[in-house]
């Protein structure tokens, strides 16, 4: 058993329960043993972060994941410290008295904004709150897009984009085995869209889209992806394309060999369109329309040709990457939109790990060595443990300001209770609201 306040214990706090936050917890046990307390803060009152809010629902083999990071939340020097909000109910510097080292894990949570005219109207959404709402993240679970017009419009050429497309164009039935919350299930089963418009501002060779992502467009009941086969650059260029990014144009190229026959009894026209970039959404109070602007490739950058065209769309999801939220009094770098830091060091002391650090790039994969490596950091700037408080002041401060703070003993009773609510074929029916979570944990 760890000794807390002990000189040789660290004592360290994680803000951010998601894979940044895990690998990072699970490398401070590895390096240190029971020479370490851990402390991982959550905003919200339920773990794992983009596991639950942001993996695609109908993709359960990624976010089968969670399980390892629950054997770190079992360990006996590790606790989850759930509805906590570090920056309001206790600040990064409070935290800096208490631990050793403070690690923000934060990850990536607001859309990045694309500044376009018109980007306010009515049913335009970035991925951030587009994605929450499907995936029953509290702060979007009320979002209550309007899916009555036939064309909607997807920006962007990642696999957030690829991820809205496909949910968009999926039947109930497709949604077997998934995890979307039934509010969304529903409306997106009453959805009128026969035409999903998705916009690259570069072309085939330039997609953020992997593989296996878009391989699955291959499959889905109803749609069917449609690509130019103009807008394929020749076929021998594909040599020069690492093998990642070859197989994923291979799947593009397929997609445009499509003919009439093979989208026989597909209802829904994915159309990738490519070399267009968004200039303006046009409505009175909600999107009618969207101005694009043809662009060219001029040394691998998207550049204006000058043709615009109009697309009727009634619904817009902006997927361009996501940004950090600020914390008060944590350096900021607002032009990359996330936490100023030197290879994960902000200030002594306080540190970054994640997308929190080094942006919204890679698998949840990379978050394993980026959270090895900080701890390997932290490791040289701390040294051994300096007495501090740890969980001991933490709990001293949450009772004296009323803190109503979530164990991960509490979220396992959420866990299960998810569980058994399930309906038939999913996995679990998530609480979308904080109170209802809090109420299943037994704390309400
Ligand atoms: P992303 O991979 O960075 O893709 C962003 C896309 O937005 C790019 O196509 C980019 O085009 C485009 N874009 C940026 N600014 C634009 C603008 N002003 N106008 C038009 N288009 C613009 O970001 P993401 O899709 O949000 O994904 C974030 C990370 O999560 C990625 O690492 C992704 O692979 C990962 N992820 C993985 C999975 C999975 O593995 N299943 C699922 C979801 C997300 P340019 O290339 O021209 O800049």
């Amino acid at each position: 058993m760890p000794i807390i306040g002990s000189e040789w214990v660290r004592q360290v706090a994680i803000v951010g329960s998601g894979p940044a936050g895990y690998y990072t917890a699970e490398a401070a046990l590895k390096l240190w043993g029971d020479e370490v307390q851990v402390d991982i803060f959550d905003c919200l009152p339920v773990p794992y972060g983009l596991i639950r809010s942001g993996v695609a629902p109908d993709h359960q083999s990624i976010k089968a994941v969670s399980r390892r990071y629950e054997k770190t939340s079992l360990a006996e020097n590790v606790r989850f410290v759930g509805n906590v909000m570090v920056g309001t109910d206790i600040s990064v510097a409070e935290l800096q008295e208490l631990y050793d080292a403070v690690v923000l894990a934060t990850g990536a949570p607001r859309d990045r904004l694309v500044g376009l005219p018109g980007e306010d109207l009515g049913n335009v959404f970035g991925s951030a709150a587009f994605v929450g709402w499907y995936n029953g993240h509290p702060e979007f679970e009320a979002l209550a897009p309007d899916l009555s017009d036939k064309t909607a419009v997807v920006v962007g050429n990642g696999n957030v984009a690829l991820d809205v497309a496909r949910i968009l164009a999926k039947t109930r039935e497709e949604f077997d085995g998934s995890d979307i919350v039934v509010n969304a299930l529903n409306m997106l089963e009453a959805s009128s869209i026969d035409k999903i418009v998705v916009l690259g501002r570069r072309g085939p060779h330039q997609i953020a889209m992997t593989p296996k992502e878009l391989g699955e467009l291959g499959h889905l009941h109803r749609a069917s992806p449609r690509i130019e086969p103009a807008d394929l650059p020749e076929e021998g260029e594909d040599a020069l394309l690492e093998p990642g990014q070859r197989k994923s144009v291979n799947h593009l190229r397929a997609y445009a060999a499509l003919g009439d026959e093979d989208r026989a009894g597909k209802a829904i026209d994915m159309e990738f369109d490519f070399f267009a970039s968004p200039k303006a959404i046009l409505g009175d109070d909600r999107v009618e329309a969207i101005e694009v602007e043809r662009t060219k490739l001029e040394n691998n950058r998207a550049v204006g040709t000058g043709e615009i065209y109009t697309i009727p769309t009634g619904l817009v999801v902006i997927c361009i990457g996501y940004q950090t939220s600020p914390i008060p009094d944590v350096p900021f770098d607002t032009d990359a939109g996330r936490f100023a830091n030197d290879d994960g060091r902000i200030l002594p002391g306080l540190f970054c790990v994640g997308w929190a650090r080094r942006g919204p790039s890679g698998t949840i994969g990379t978050n394993k060595p980026d959270g090895f490596g900080i701890i390997d950091i932290i490791a040289e700037d701390i040294g051994t443990g300096s007495g501090k408080q740890g969980p001991v002041g933490f709990d001293a401060l949450a009772a004296e300001r009323g803190l109503n703070c979530v164990t991960f003993e509490d979220w396992q009773k959420i866990d299960e209770a998810e569980i058994a609510r399930a309906r038939e074929g999913s996995p679990r029916e998530k609480f979308v609201k904080v109170d209802e979570m809090i109420g299943a944990a037994g704390k309400g």
